[in-house]
């Protein structure tokens, strides 16, 4: 995936993009030596293992791998495709990006043309909706008690019950059948007849905090339909668990905190209400892509789901999540079964959800409260569990001062000495830190090894070459001026692996075309993110490697050793090597017969 941008322009970009600036505006970037860290982005964690690096202009996270030059950074963060990450650079550093460098990869003008189409629809479902014929959808909301100003404030529409009405008008204003079908707005059946997906509903555009339409949430007027809601499920420009709802509108929000709710009613009329900084997570369990997302705008959130058993399930499960990304969560319950929504419709229930936001308790305190309902705190044998379930919830909490002021308060509500909490409380800490940190690192290391393994997946089978492979790359990316000797000793055909051939040619191309050039930067517009993310892992293991002026040499040589002995056990290098092995596979099938 090589774009058209020039290594010039690119250069010019990079130098005018400062990683520390940019980076900072999505993290809080703390200094340690020439260096920063923060808490990655990409991953939760306790403890920060995101390192930026201002000389070399790059980025490394030692717990989940992710790594890269700025591009690279914006390309993960925002989500987007080298060719928009670069424009996205351009915009903010206020240069032009030349035309004749710019050339949209497939999915770039593929994503265009879905944001695009998903515009026209919104505008579409909007004016039917104010037409004659789209009356009942305008009654909804407005039995809904929505004022007009509300319903143009998010752009609310109606879908025609009719079968091909979007379809339709999107063909006519010139757009493919196949690019509307991407954008999730037309289905296909069996027999090939195209079908708009949303008919007869009430439509919810979701608007991404950059302003794309980028989905729809349709809700149906059929009162027994198992479910009340229909979203776009996952498209190139579209996934559930990465957005929120009204998230557009509440980052430019003054409030002091953000308010997570369950449903598109709930956000509409706290706004209407003038609580400006509601978003829903879009009837998924909350994730820790959203959780990112929130943080970049603030780090203080009140969650307000519903408080039947499914919500208070949601709300523990997002508490975890929120507060696993470091964010400070407080916990409103609406009483009476209600939702949001239906508070903003009682007399006085603005003000009183005003006042709930200011004195809702904090996460340890709603969790001890949960406990302590489960429980009858009357009879002893019940207050034995409840007290050791609390001791649970103690060991949770991180601040060791937040710890010690909510043992003190437990202890008092149930008549024990403090003393006799700590010593147990001490004992489960310790045992849950250790698992805690054990769990997250396995899962860290599962993930960058499967990743890996989708990269390069012949070094499952060659491990010992690939390494060899990996060390020659990275003494190149440190020592450009090797370039001669490494030419001297070996050529690509000496590469066992595809993937590390291909990073070796691009590299050496690198360095013999610009020998003072920063070579691994340059590489971000010839591989994917996760692809420049696993190039990084090998320059960070070089610590490792002691460089003397040998070492390459005897690297060189390991390498076409180990490419012999490879040969000799039955594969010819001049193929690829997973192709010889499908043929060495097909053969020994063939002879079991
Ligand atoms: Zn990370």
């Amino acid at each position: 995936m090589a774009y058209g941008f020039g290594d010039e322009f690119l250069s010019d970009l990079r130098s005018r993009c400062d990683i520390e600036s940019i980076i900072s505006r999505y993290v809080d970037l703390k200094r340690s030596g020439s260096d920063f860290v923060a808490l990655c982005p990409f991953h939760g964690e306790r403890t920060p293992s995101f390192h930026v690096s201002v000389q070399k202009q790059m980025f490394y996270c030692f717990g989940c791998g992710a790594g890269g030059d700025v591009i690279t950074f914006i390309m993960k963060i925002e989500n987007l495709s080298f060719p928009e990450a670069v424009q996205h650079l351009a915009d903010i550093a206020g240069i032009k990006v030349p035309r004749k460098d710019f050339m949209d990869s497939e999915l770039a003008a593929l994503r265009k043309r879905v944001y695009e189409i998903n515009r026209v629809a919104a505008r579409f479902y909007h004016d039917f909706m104010m037409s004659t014929e789209g009356t009942r959808g305008l009654e909804y909301f407005s039995s809904r008690q929505l004022k007009m100003s509300t319903i143009k404030h998010f752009g609310l529409g109606y879908s025609p019950p009719a079968w091909d009405s979007l379809l339709n008008h999107l063909i006519e204003k010139g757009y493919n059948v196949s690019d509307i079908i991407a954008a999730g707005l037309a289905l296909k059946n069996e027999n090939g007849r195209t079908f708009d997906r949303f008919r007869d509903r009430t439509m919810f555009p979701i608007i991404d905090h950059r302003g794309n339409v980028v989905g729809f949430g349709g809700r149906t007027f059929d009162k027994d339909a198992p479910a009340k809601y229909l979203n776009t499920s996952d498209t190139v420009v579209f996934k559930k668990q990465d957005n929120l709802f009204a998230m557009n509108f509440a980052k430019d929000s003054k409030a002091p905190q953000i308010i997570i709710c369950e449903g598109y009613m709930d956000v509409i009329s706290l706004h209407q209400a003038g609580f400006t900084s509601a978003v829903a997570s879009l009837g998924t369990a909350f994730t820790q892509r959203q959780a990112l997302l929130l943080k970049r705008y603030n780090t203080n959130v009140a969650v307000c789901f519903d408080s039947d058993g499914a919500g208070k399930k949601a709300t523990a499960r997002s508490i975890d999540i929120l507060e696993a990304n470091g964010l400070t969560v407080r916990v409103l319950t609406v009483q009476g079964g209600k939702d949001p929504d239906d508070l903003m419709k009682t007399e006085g229930g603005p003000a009183m959800f005003k006042r709930m936001l200011e004195v809702s308790p904090n996460s340890t305190e709603y969790k001890i409260l949960t406990v302590k309902q489960k429980y009858n705190l009357t009879l002893e044998s019940e207050k034995t569990l409840c007290i050791k379930e609390l001791i649970n919830v103690l060991a949770g909490i991180q601040s060791p001062v937040e710890r010690a002021v909510y043992t003190e308060k437990i202890a008092r509500d149930m008549g024990i000495k403090p003393d006799s909490l700590t010593a147990e409380l001490k004992m489960l800490q310790k045992k849950l830190s250790v698992k805690a940190k054990r769990d997250e690192k396995r899962k860290l290391l599962s993930e960058i090894q499967s990743r890996n393994d989708r990269i390069n997946p012949q070094k499952q089978k060659w491990p010992k070459a690939a390494k060899i492979e990996e060390d020659i790359i990275s003494i190149l990316l440190n020592y450009p001026e090797k370039i001669d000797d490494v030419e001297k000793n070996i050529g690509e055909a000496d590469f066992v692996t595809d993937f590390n051939r291909r990073v070796f040619n691009a590299v050496s191309e690198k360095i013999k075309q610009n020998p003072a050039g920063e070579h691994l930067n340059m590489l971000s517009k010839h591989f994917e993110p996760s692809e420049i993310s696993y190039i990084h892992s090998f320059i960070t293991d070089i610590n490792a490697l002691s460089v003397s002026p040998n070492t390459l040499c005897e690297l060189c040589e390991q390498l076409k050793e180990q490419r012999n002995s490879i040969i000799q056990a039955g594969f010819d290098t001049d193929e690829s090597f997973e192709a010889q092995l499908q043929k060495i596979r097909e053969k020994r099938k063939n002879g079991c017969k």
